[in-house]
């Protein structure tokens, strides 16, 4: 395994729709692995492929390893399926937008089918964090970051911020 960089954005890989994985190759057990360890050094609980500059639709996360045990979850063709009418906002960090979080409004209850990285099929209802996390990493495979999530007002707050981190 080995740490692979994190893009920043403006970087236009973040910015690009991601293509889906036809076969679980030993490229793809390599990649997952590297994201894993790349995410835990960050650190994250997030991290999507186009952030380490694979525009393929695979995410890893672990909302619990801050607080306890890790939890590794590797989702392979993410989609949602279903979403609960009651929406939450809540301030999002980015790996690749460091230094500054957005007031993201969410579903807070989403059902969500993946592949896992040994072929398994998922189909599992999310709820509280791993919700507002797992859509985050799934807006990377569309090419949507944080700041495409916001209004206008809070967008040039957000990028006179990262102006002046730079
Ligand atoms: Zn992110």
């Amino acid at each position: 395994m080995s740490l692979r960089p994190i893009l920043i954005w403006p970087d236009v890989r973040l910015s690009t729709v991601c293509a889906p994985i036809d076969a679980i190759t030993p490229e793809i057990r390599t990649l997952a692995a590297d994201m894993l360890e790349t995410m835990y050094a960050a650190p994250g609980r997030g991290l999507a492929a186009p952030q380490v500059g694979v525009l393929q639709r695979i995410f890893v996360m672990d909302v619990a390893w801050k607080d306890g045990a890790p939890e590794p979850v590797v989702c392979i063709n993410p989609a949602v399926v279903a979403q609960g009418d009651v929406h939450e906002t809540n301030a999002e960090g980015c790996l690749s937008i460091p230094g500054v979080s957005a007031d993201v409004s969410r579903p807070g209850e989403v059902r969500m089918t993946w592949t896992d990285i040994d072929g398994m099929r998922h189909d599992e209802t999310l709820t509280g964090f791993a919700a507002i996390c797992a859509q985050h990493e799934l807006d990377h495979l569309d090419g949507v970051v944080t700041l495409d999530r916001v209004d206008v007002a809070q967008r040039d707050e957000i990028l006179a911020q990262v102006k002046a981190l730079i």
